[in-house]
C-alpha cells in the first residue's frame, strides 16, 4: 500500500479513538495542526528498520533500550492537550527516538527536549537531522530537573509515567502554561493535564487511563 493510504488509514484510527475516548479526554477531534504534523513527519524514519512495516500502525513500537515510540493517538491526543501556539516554547521530558519532538517542533516556536539514555539522545539527534527539524535543543540529562536556563515554557509534555511531578517543572511553567504528564495514581496511570493557580499550586485533572514506560527517577 502507498504512504497516501496508509497514513489515511492511521488519521481514520486516530478519529475514531478520540470518539470512542471523547468522554474521558473532552476532546471530539483530532485538530487540523495536529492532523498535519502527523501527515508531514515521517514515523517510519524514526522507528527502527525491523519496524518500518508497521510504522503506520496505531502501536507502539519498540525502539531499543527498553523502551517505546508512543502510539500515534496517543502522540496526537497529548499534543492537542498543550494548546500550543505559534509562538509557544515547549519543554519535554523524555525524547525517546525524537518523533513527538518533531511533531511539537512543527507547531511551537522552539522544543527543547531532554533524554536520560545516551544511545536514545544520539538516535533522536540523528533523525531530527535527517528530517530537517532546525527549531529543536536535544539535552542528555536527568528530565527530573527540567531545562532551567531556558525557563519559563508554555508547555511542558513528560513522555514517561512519574508517581509525582517533578517540583522543578512546576517552577519552570508559565503561569497560564499546560504541563501533560503521566501520573500513577491510586495505583493506576492516568493522562494529566496540570495548570497553576494564581498563587501557582497546581490543579491537576487526571483524563485518560494510559500504559507508559516508568519515568526513572535518579536520586
Ligand atoms: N516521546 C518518545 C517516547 C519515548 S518513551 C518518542 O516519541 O519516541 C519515554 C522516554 O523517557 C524514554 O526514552 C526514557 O528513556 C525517557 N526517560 C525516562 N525517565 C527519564 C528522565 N528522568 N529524564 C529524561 N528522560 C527520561
Amino acid at each position: 500500500m502507498d504512504r497516501q493510504h496508509l497514513l489515511d488509514g492511521l488519521m481514520e484510527e486516530i478519529h475514531q479513538e478520540y470518539q470512542d475516548t471523547a468522554n474521558y479526554t473532552h476532546c471530539q477531534h483530532v485538530s487540523l495542526a495536529v492532523e498535519e504534523a502527523l501527515r508531514e513527519v515521517p514515523r517510519d524514519l524514526f522507528v527502527p528498520p525491523d519496524y518500518r512495516d508497521y510504522a503506520f500502525a496505531n502501536k507502539p513500537l519498540p525502539i531499543g533500550s527498553n523502551q517505546t515510540i508512543s502510539q500515534p493517538y496517543i502522540v496526537a491526543i497529548m499534543t492537542d492537550l498543550l494548546r500550543l501556539q505559534k509562538n509557544s516554547k515547549v519543554l519535554e521530558i523524555g525524547t525517546g527516538c525524537g518523533y513527538q519532538t518533531a511533531i511539537l517542533a512543527k507547531l511551537a516556536t522552539k522544543v527543547f527536549s531532554v533524554e536520560i539514555i545516551p544511545a536514545l539522545h544520539q538516535q533522536a539527534l540523528d533523525n531530527l537531522l535527517i528530517c530537517g527539524v532546525n527549531n529543536c535543543h536535544l539535552k542528555l540529562g536527568d528530565g527530573n530537573e527540567g531545562w532551567p536556563q531556558e525557563a519559563p515554557f508554555d508547555a511542558i509534555i513528560v513522555t514517561a509515567c512519574a508517581d509525582e511531578i517533578p517540583h522543578p517543572l512546576l517552577e519552570q511553567l508559565s503561569q497560564e502554561g499546560r504541563l501533560v504528564i503521566p501520573l500513577k495514581l491510586y495505583g493506576q496511570q492516568q493522562l494529566c493535564v496540570v495548570t497553576l493557580d494564581q498563587s501557582r499550586q497546581p490543579h491537576v485533572q487526571p483524563l485518560l487511563p494510559v500504559r507508559f514506560v516508568p519515568f526513572v527517577r535518579v536520586s
